[in-house]
């Protein structure tokens, strides 16, 4: 994530709406891609003063922030849409009748917004289901327990909800931006790491899988390397559910649940692949890192690979030192290096283009 600025020169952050220093209202560009401070032109529009890249554009703020207050992204005054690029992609939000859903659903755009960032910043195609009604990307987020028990209940009359990918359609579960709920759920599942930012990550990657492996010109590579995932799904699931990961995944897996199917070793080992860039960027942005000597050109990635596993080691030194759980607690394998140096092949084309 970068570090940006408002027109009086302080440092503002992405989620920003309001600079504390001079009270100019912020917002987030998504076609710039970046954060903006704005002038009032009249009751619905903003424009951006002088300097800068996008000086002198008119804005309006997405419609979820004249309704709910939960985003920041800004409309062109040209388009024709209410929402921005961000919620557009949304299909289906939580029932808003229970008091704790508009702040569960606000942890998740929030999220959503992050992860978007980081598709532009990669160059990677967005496209939604205006454009490709079959298998274009959308997100439903819905709710099947109840939020005031820590959604220990479930709700009556309601399905499961499962998070997951199906034809460009990401579910999320809105128990996952429940805190409790979410600690409750990673120590059932016997893992060191789960977050909302990490769901997203992880789904998009069986949409990019969709769209970037299936049928192209990567996809014997890709046997190779993950498996044929032709292997049936549900099969697959639930003798990972009944065994578990095999005994040498640490050789071979990213996490013990990448072993379970090759479709999900590629969501688990894209995920890391999006983690690993936006926390180097971040790190970068605030001087936390630096090049390797040797490095000739910043997107070799091996010297990607030096630069994380240091950056790594150092983020979990430190968190330790205050009393929190390591921030990345994983060991990248040969295997999964060589599944991320994939990812980085595939995704070059686009970061370059
Ligand atoms: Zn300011
Ligand atoms: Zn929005
Ligand atoms: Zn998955």
């Amino acid at each position: 994530m970068r570090d940006f600025y408002c027109q009086c020169g302080n440092s503002i952050f992405f989620r920003n709406t309001r600079c504390l220093v001079c009270q100019r209202q912020l917002g987030f560009a998504p076609e710039a891609r970046i954060m903006t401070a704005l002038e009032p032109l009249d009751a619905t529009r903003w424009q951006v003063p002088a300097a800068g890249r996008i000086e002198g554009r008119i804005y309006r703020r997405c419609q979820n922030y004249a309704q709910y207050d939960i985003c920041n992204w800004l409309v062109p005054d040209e388009s024709p849409h209410h929402f921005c690029a961000s919620c557009r992609l949304t299909r289906t939000i939580p029932d808003l009748g229970p008091p704790r859903h508009l702040e569960l659903w606000n942890r998740l755009e929030s999220a959503k917004r992050h992860l978007i960032f980081n598709l532009y910043q990669l160059g990677l195609p967005i496209v939604g289901r205006a454009e490709d009604p079959d298998f274009g990307l959308a997100f439903d987020f819905l709710a099947d327990a109840d939020a005031e028990t820590e959604f220990t209940e479930a709700l009556a009359g309601r399905d499961p909800i499962a998070t997951g990918h199906a034809n460009g359609v990401i579910t999320i579960n809105i128990a996952e931006a429940d805190d409790v709920a979410r600690a409750r759920m990673r120590e059932q599942m016997g893992e060191h790491y789960r977050t909302l930012i990490g769901h997203f990550r992880h789904e998009v990657g069986h949409y990019y899988w969709a769209r970037l492996i299936d049928g192209g010109a990567w996809i014997d590579e890709y046997r190779d390397m993950f498996g044929d995932e032709r292997a049936d799904y549900g099969q697959a699931l639930q003798a990972h559910y009944d065994n578990g990961a095999p005994p040498d995944w640490q050789e071979r897996f990213v996490t013990p649940y990448a072993s379970a199917h090759p479709w999900e070793d590629w969501a688990e080992s894209w995920a890391h692949y999006l983690h690993i860039r936006d926390t180097l960027d971040t790190a970068t942005e605030y001087q936390l890192v630096r090049s390797p000597p040797w490095e000739q050109d910043p997107r070799d990635f091996d010297a990607l690979m030096h630069r994380w596993t240091h950056l790594a080691i150092g983020m979990n030194a430190v968190n330790r030192s205050m009393g929190l759980a390591d921030a990345y607690p994983f060991v990248l394998n040969a295997g999964a290096r060589a599944k991320l140096d994939f990812i980085h092949r595939v995704i070059e084309p686009f970061e370059t283009a």
